[in-house]
């Protein structure tokens, strides 16, 4: 590899902050809003344009599982889409993306979109800011405590905490999807298949059969949800296997590759499924969906038995989380051999250690969202983001702690902030 030396320069350190959060979706909204309420002085770093993540700019469908509690469900308060049906968990991504910066500014967040968080400033294993690069250039803005909710963790991975990516043994990586929409549904006639093992019956066969049969490989599932729009539905069934959603190439790869899986399933759809003759695309998400990277060690795990068997820490973080094990297939369509949807029987909640939020090695450094320490399997249910918003709260209050006391998140008493989340 050859390689460039860049020349050493001067940084202007633009801001000093008690908190910054890196990434703005379901996990930094909550860390933010959380922290900030708090008293804290926070800045939130997006790069995109909106903030959200998946749940706007990755137009997501609905927020889903039985989760309830905290900021999560005050923000399904304030973004319901009363005009339609009343139904809380179903997304309006453009009432989602208002909503969310009035709580950010509600709350005194120093919100930074259009901003990627590239690097860190480290004092030894001790975490004391971060490099942003902007439109505006390089700079630095020192921070107290930094909380990771870049969902692929960039900057744990920066400061040296140590992780690894996808499935145990072999590195694997659930796989990505664009989202888009189509309008020109007749709902009345229109089928909403919710989950892959939602096999409906047809005219020409078995909608999931016949999405195997007919949808270019690696697409194959039918995956379709009601929006807040009359006659629009949000489809989820673009796919792009074997991409690792921390290199930019494979993420140019994998956005071309579902993009072009586009015109095909409105086609399938036309064709074989009541309702969506007339059906065409009217928009899709600006950036891919990454269900899974870079999986932390932390100072605990989470791991499938926790979720199975609704297992109720003492040292929990987060409670009441709720959801099944959601793995896509690794290397094709439809759900993998290892995940469980319509047979997940656990009807309990279960409880995420604070431990799983706190790195290794790494000091004044938190994690929220996506990429906290769980296995492959833990992570198929906890990625969903009313547990992300939440694995955020806790985070967000964590980083107020350290900030009152002067101490690190590895040393945050926990019934403290069990106190201070209130459930
Ligand atoms: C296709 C798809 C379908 C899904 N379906 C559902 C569903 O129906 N319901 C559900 O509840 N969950 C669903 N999920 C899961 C859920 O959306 C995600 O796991 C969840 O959004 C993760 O939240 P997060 O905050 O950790 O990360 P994200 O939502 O990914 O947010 C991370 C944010 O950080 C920003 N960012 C990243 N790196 C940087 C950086 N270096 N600097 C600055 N900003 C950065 C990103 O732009 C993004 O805004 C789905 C996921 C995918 C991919």
């Amino acid at each position: 590899m050859e390689y460039y030396v860049e020349p050493e320069k001067k940084i202007p350190v633009t801001d000093r902050v008690d908190v910054l959060v890196a990434g703005g979706g379901p996990a930094g909204i909550g860390a933010a809003v959380a922290a900030a309420r708090q008293g804290c002085k926070t800045m939130l770093i997006e790069q995109a344009g909106d903030v959200g993540g998946v749940a706007t700019t990755g137009m997501m469908s609905h927020w889903t599982g039985e989760t309830r509690g905290g900021l999560y469900e005050e923000i399904l308060d304030r973004s319901r889409d009363d005009e339609r049906n009343g139904d809380r968990q179903t997304i309006n991504p453009e009432k989602l993306k208002n909503v969310l910066l009035e709580m950010l500014e509600e709350a005194g967040v120093l919100v930074r979109t259009y901003t990627f968080a590239s690097d860190v400033v480290m004092e030894g294993d001790r975490i004391r800011g971060v490099l942003l690069e902007s439109k505006s250039g390089r700079e630095a803005v020192m921070a107290g405590t930094v909380i990771d909710c870049t969902g692929d963790g960039d900057l744990a991975a920066r400061a040296g905490a140590p992780f690894y990516k996808g499935r145990e043994e072999d590195g694997q990586m659930q796989p990505m999807t664009l989202m888009f929409k189509v309008a020109g549904v007749d709902e009345k006639r229109a089928i909403f298949p919710g989950s892959f093992e939602t096999n409906i019956p047809v005219p020409d066969g078995m909608v999931q059969d016949l999405g195997k049969a007919n949808l270019p490989s690696p697409a194959g599932h039918v995956l379709l949800y009601r929006s807040t729009i009359p006659g629009v539905v949000t489809v989820n069934m673009t796919n792009c296997t074997g991409a690792d959603g921390t290199s930019a190439g494979d993420l140019a790869r994998a956005h071309r590759d579902c993009r072009m899986q586009m015109e095909a399933i409105v086609a399938f759809l036309r064709r074989f499924v009541p309702g969506y003759e007339e059906c065409y695309i009217i928009s899709s998400a600006s950036i891919i969906g990454v269900r899974e990277t870079r999986h932390f060690l932390g100072e605990s795990t989470i791991r499938r038995e926790d979720v199975e068997n609704a297992v109720q820490h003492e040292d929990w973080a987060v409670k009441d989380a709720h959801f099944n094990f959601d793995v896509h297939n690794l290397t094709g369509a439809g759900l993998d051999a290892t995940g469980c949807q319509a047979k997940f029987t656990q009807k309990k909640g279960y409880t995420i250690p604070y431990g799983c939020l706190v790195p290794k090695k790494v000091e004044g450094l938190l994690l929220a969202g996506r990429d906290i320490c769980g296995t492959h399997m833990a992570h198929s249910s906890y990625r969903v983001m009313p547990i992300c918003v939440k694995l955020g709260e806790a985070a967000g209050n964590a980083a107020a702690i350290c900030t009152r006391e002067g101490i690190c998140p590895r040393q945050v008493p926990v019934k403290e902030l069990q106190q201070m989340l209130g459930r």
